[in-house]
């Protein structure tokens, strides 16, 4: 089987080669399956064969690949499965896209991340090439026409890395702008430290209303209630695990309504797309803390902005923007960068962008490389065969 893997980063190296070592190695849930051993083939520069031993219980510690008992969509657990038994990796920086698309030629599966824009052009032409399996290290699919690779038959996994990382930094942030730091911060600077104007409010006394109680939400619940806080959510597929993570289910109007700090963690959908509108805001709380780790293009930017400007929200911090390609994960200091919005918002002492590093963990990174490549091979054995398929 020949895998090509774009966007690989320098940091995700080690963890591509630990993956193959495991893989390679064999671990727990793959012991059984002597051919991966055989053939394993990384083209490029990534070294193999180290580290396996190490790692080969991973699975079963926190924070390692979700474990079997999660829901069924996400439960991303290594699993059983016999793989090809002839191995190929070619990994290049670059994302996918239509430019480029010709360079899939000659292999089955790609694993690509969020840059890489999977219109239906590029799938059409993925399709001609015999690409069968696309895998995305994210959670996230939007940057994927996956009705149209279903159309084409080509199958397209997401990856379910553990949601700690995520939700643990919706909690700072959180923090971040409850007790002002940003102002702090910029003041010390200048060896300001006066604290006129930096009182801070307490997040075990405030009502936090999360947006959308799957994984990451109900993880959020979880580290809220260590605070103390009082925990809402929306949802419209309410669940147990939630109810026990603390959530208290309510209509979203009343979340609105009742919720010092709104924290979104919806998928983006063409439903959701601008579900934080000018009517939306108007529902929640004057002086509302509006947190989103989920996708920009969930807020209508200009209704927020106007909000902020007219101190609705009282404060407002976000690790993902709309049109973030292209500036988030580049260093871009001698250019021009053209977004607006971006750089209007980030000047408020009040609102805190950060350039969408959520899942960007050790853990993570591990977890995401090991899932793209584990779920194109298990997707190559038949239907059903890998967890997070979408
Ligand atoms: P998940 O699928 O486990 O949960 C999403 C939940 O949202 C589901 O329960 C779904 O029913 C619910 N939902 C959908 N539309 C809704 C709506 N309009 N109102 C309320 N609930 C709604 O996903 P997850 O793992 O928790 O991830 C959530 C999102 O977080 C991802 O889709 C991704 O966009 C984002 N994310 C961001 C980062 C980052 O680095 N910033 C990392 C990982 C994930």
């Amino acid at each position: 089987m020949n895998i090509k893997l774009y966007e690989l980063r320098e940091d995700e190296k080690p963890a591509l080669a630990e993956v193959m070592a495991r893989v390679g190695a064999g671990d727990a849930q793959m012991a059984s399956d002597a051919r991966m051993a055989v053939g394993v083939r990384v083209a490029g520069d990534v070294p193999v064969g180290a580290g396996a031993a190490s790692r080969v219980d991973d699975a079963a510690k926190p924070g390692a690949a979700p474990q079997a008992s999660d829901a069924p969509k996400r439960g991303a657990a290594p699993q059983a499965c016999a793989a090809p038994s002839d191995i190929t990796i070619d990994t290049v920086p670059d994302e996918l896209g239509l430019e480029n698309v010709a360079s899939a030629q000659g292999f089955d599966a790609v694993v690509i991340s969020g840059r890489s824009a999977m219109t239906a052009e590029v799938l059409d032409r993925l399709a001609e090439l015999g690409v069968k399996y696309l895998a995305t290290r994210t959670v996230g699919v939007d940057h994927i026409d996956v009705a149209h690779a279903h159309e084409l038959g080509l199958r397209v996994c997401n990856t379910g890395y553990p949601p700690e990382g995520v939700a643990e930094f919706a909690a700072m942030l959180m923090l971040i702008v409850l007790r002002r730091y940003k102002p702090t911060l910029w003041r010390q600077q200048v060896n300001d430290y006066s604290l006129g104007g930096l009182e801070g409010r307490e997040l075990g006394r405030l009502t936090v209303g999360i947006v959308g109680t799957g994984r990451i939400g109900q993880q959020v619940a979880r580290i809220l209630g260590g605070f103390g806080s009082k925990v809402l959510g929306y949802d419209p597929y309410p669940s147990d695990a939630a109810r026990a993570a603390g959530i208290e289910y309510v209509p979203l109007e009343e979340l609105y309504r009742r919720s010092d700090v709104v924290t979104l963690h919806v998928p983006l959908t063409e439903e959701n797309r601008g579900m934080i509108d000018a009517e939306a805001i108007n529902q929640m709380r004057d002086g509302v803390v509006l947190v989103n780790v989920s996708r920009g293009e969930l807020i209508d930017v200009a209704a927020v902005t106007s909000a902020i400007e007219f101190e609705k929200i009282g404060a407002l911090a976000m690790d993902v923007f709309a049109d973030e390609v292209g500036i988030y994960h580049e260093s871009r200091v001698n250019d021009i960068i053209r977004n607006r919005d971006m750089a209007y918002l980030r000047q408020f002492p009040n609102v805190v962008l950060t350039p969408h590093m959520a899942f960007y963990t050790d853990t993570n990174v591990n977890s995401m490389v090991e899932q793209g490549v584990r779920g194109v091979i298990a997707m190559a054995e038949g239907p059903g065969s890998w967890a997070s398929e979408v």
